[in-house]
């Protein structure tokens, strides 16, 4: 049996708290534990919000953790190619269409529906697409494309599933409502979601599936919040032919007042507390692991 491939995935968009330590280490552990390799992936496709200075200290954050990876990182941005091929395929599949409304446009559309009847919303709480791009006669598509005009290439997902039929995943950690064993997947409560955008030719769905898998990647222990996507992380898998990882979605670890942290709470950057004086050690105690 080769040994099984762990990652760690932090996206530089800042500095790293103790959610990040914890998953970090989780898989850190695991890797050591099982004679496995861990990588490290640097995703940062919304270049917007990533920073060259938080991802030199995800590097140096991780080392002081006394967590070692094995080279090469991979970063999304340099991957584009890689993504543009996988779009392609799907493409190519009849399952993949331009939408071109904006955000505000969208979520004008929806409240408009929402005042007559409930919407549906994603498992994030966000309404799903209503999918009006889908019905645009071939002739006005053609002619929104060559104005140039922004879009967003979006995944036909009532195709996509009955192309796949049923899929699930092996969870080894557990879901919000304490979901394991063997999952069934849910690609629909996602609707009909962003696989790129017209600046940037992937989006987070469809890279991390892809890295994944040309990374060879066994075994995905992340934050529960990412419990969820799983569903559509199988559903791609299965349309590009990947092979699929098995799953340990972990708990988040809170502050005192139960909220998620978050990149903008100093309270618990790793940088602040190691400026404080805490020790790597501590930081374990912190996340409770030994
Ligand atoms: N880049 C994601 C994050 O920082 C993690 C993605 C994953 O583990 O699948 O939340």
């Amino acid at each position: 049996m080769p040994p099984p491939v762990f990652r760690f995935a932090p996206s530089p968009n800042g500095y790293l708290h103790l959610g990040h330590a914890y998953s970090a280490l989780l898989n850190f552990d695991a890797a050591r534990r099982s004679g496995g390799r861990l990588l490290l992936r640097i995703e940062d496709i919304d270049l917007t919000r990533c920073r060259a200075e938080f991802e030199a200290a995800v590097y140096e954050d991780l080392g002081w953790l006394g967590i070692a990876w094995e080279p090469p990182v991979r970063r999304q941005s340099e991957q584009l190619a890689d993504y543009r091929e996988a779009l392609d395929r799907l493409s190519a599949q009849g399952l993949v269409y331009p939408s071109f409304e904006s955000r505000a446009e969208i979520a004008k559309g929806v409240a408009e529906r929402e005042a007559k009847a409930p919407w549906p919303r994603d498992p994030d709480g966000a309404p799903l697409y209503p999918g009006s791009a889908r019905l645009l006669a071939p002739g006005q598509r053609a002619r929104l494309l060559a104005q140039g005009a922004p879009s967003a290439l979006r995944l036909d997902m009532a195709a996509a599933s009955a192309r796949t039929g049923a899929l699930g995943w092996v969870e080894h950690g557990a879901g919000p409502d304490g979901e394991a064993g063997v999952v069934a997947a849910r690609p629909e409560a996602w609707g009909d979601v962003i696989l790129a955008r017209k600046e940037t030719p992937t989006s987070y769905h469809l890279s991390v599936v892809l890295d994944d898998a040309l990374q060879g990647v066994t075994e995905v222990v992340r934050g529960e919040d990412l419990f969820w996507s799983t569903s559509v992380h199988r559903l791609l898998q299965q349309l590009l032919g990947l092979p699929a990882p098995v799953y340990r979605h972990h708990r988040l670890v809170r502050d005192r007042a139960g909220r998620k942290l978050s990149k903008s709470t100093m309270a618990t950057g790793l940088r602040e507390l190691r400026s404080q004086g805490a020790t790597p050690a501590d930081v374990r105690r912190l996340v409770g692991l030994p």
